[in-house]
């Protein structure tokens, strides 16, 4: 696991986006930021997931989240442009953005792929992160250090067979995450991604069905890196592929 000591990070007074955080590891992210005293904006695709993450983090004493309901799938550039406008307004700044969420699309033969799944696969994972980015970027320059986190996998710089659009799809992530990096390099604002390795999730259970879940990492147990990048001990690291495990 990634060496940090969580519990020696303090999120307090940061406004922290989270994409994707109704489940799986968004989910177990917006928990973890929210009890280091983070402000979360829980944003995702089915509303009563979002409300039970939520109802946890009010249930628990943690700062009241605020939820976004957005399918990335047939969001527009101005929806994104909106939404980052609100955050600025309402918050002043935001000081972080964890962009989880994608799909996996269907593992088959390369010659295979539906054209249909390519271009899902590609307008979730990749061109809804870059409009994503590109709206969320002012309002994260208005913070004294604010961290941009693209999520990336195994498949993101090395290839697989059946692996199709989402390996090409986090290739084109890490490729992002890297050109945001250098042009913002000597400004507050630093941008890294995470491959969080074989994590108990849903995703994880459909792409290897037939594994025994009990010998994979948790959500909750990679966390220190996610806490690492949100918090002011990694302002010096920017444009890198960081592995949670
Ligand atoms: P899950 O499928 O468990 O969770 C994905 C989250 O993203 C869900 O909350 C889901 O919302 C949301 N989401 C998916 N599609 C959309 C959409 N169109 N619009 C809005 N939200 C959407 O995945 P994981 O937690 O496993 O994965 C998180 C990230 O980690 C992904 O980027 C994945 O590629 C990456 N990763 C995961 C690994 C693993 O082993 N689990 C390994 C390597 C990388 P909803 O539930 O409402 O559909």
């Amino acid at each position: 696991m990634f060496d940090y000591d969580i519990n020696s990070a303090n999120l307090k007074d940061k406004t922290i986006l989270v994409v994707g955080a109704g489940a799986g590891i968004g989910k177990a992210a917006a928990l973890t930021y929210a009890k280091l005293g983070a402000t979360v904006i829980l944003l995702g695709k089915t509303v009563k997931k979002l409300e039970a993450v939520y109802d946890e983090i009010i249930a628990l004493g943690y700062p009241e989240p605020a939820i976004i309901p957005l399918d990335l799938k047939g969001a527009t550039k101005q929806n994104y442009i909106d939404m980052s406008a609100t955050i600025a307004q309402q918050f002043g700044k935001l000081d972080g953005a964890l962009l989880n969420a994608s799909m996996l699309g269907e593992l088959s033969p390369f010659t295979q792929i539906h054209e249909q799944i390519y271009d899902d696969v590609m307008n979730v994972n990749v061109k809804a992160q870059f409009l994503l980015a590109q709206a969320l970027i002012p309002s994260l320059l208005l913070a004294e250090n604010a961290s941009l986190i693209f999520t990336s996998s195994g498949v993101g710089n090395q290839g697989r067979a059946y692996w199709g659009p989402y390996s090409m799809s986090k290739f084109a992530t890490e490729g992002m995450m890297q050109i945001i990096a250098d042009e913002y390099e000597s400004s507050n604002l630093r941008t890294n991604a995470i491959n969080p390795g074989a994590t108990r999730t849903a995703m994880r259970a459909s792409a290897y069905p037939a594994e025994d879940k009990e010998k994979l990492a948790t959500a909750e147990e990679i966390m220190p890196l996610y806490v690492y990048l949100m918090s002011d001990d990694s302002k010096e690291t920017n444009g890198q592929v960081l592995k949670a495990q």
